[in-house]
């Protein structure tokens, strides 16, 4: 996997407003966000997409989900909030390191666009 803009926020090369950082993830704020919280969390292992991810990283996947969980509800939106994860250009994703969008702070509509 080629280096992205989120290798480059991982190793400090490019500024983000982070939010969360352990082990195994960071999380920062979109820098172009689409709701009043709207933060990414990110493997710190280059994983391009959902669809590339191995049964090892199960672990790792739930971790991710907790981490939203828990950030979602520090700024004040643990009960409602929505994860979203973009999987391959044609739905949306341009970033190639895996992600989940937390977002949060106004209403959302059913389907998603
Ligand atoms: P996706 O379209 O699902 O791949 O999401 C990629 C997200 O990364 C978009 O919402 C972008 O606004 C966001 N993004 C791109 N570059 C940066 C950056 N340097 N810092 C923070 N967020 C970024």
């Amino acid at each position: 996997m080629s280096d992205t803009i989120f290798s480059k926020i991982i190793d400090r090369e490019i500024d983000a407003d982070i939010v969360h950082e352990d082990e195994h993830c960071l999380a920062f704020r979109d820098v172009n966000p689409q709701a009043p919280m709207h933060i990414l969390v990110i493997p710190k292992k280059p994983i391009e997409m959902l669809a590339r991810a191995e049964a090892d990283d199960q672990a790792l996947l739930g971790h991710l989900m907790l981490t939203a969980r828990q950030i979602a509800a520090d700024q004040g939106y643990g009960e409602a909030f929505r994860l979203v994860m973009n999987n391959g250009a044609a739905v949306g994703q341009s970033v190639f390191h895996l992600h989940l969008h937390v977002l949060g702070g106004r209403e959302f509509s059913w389907p998603p666009g």
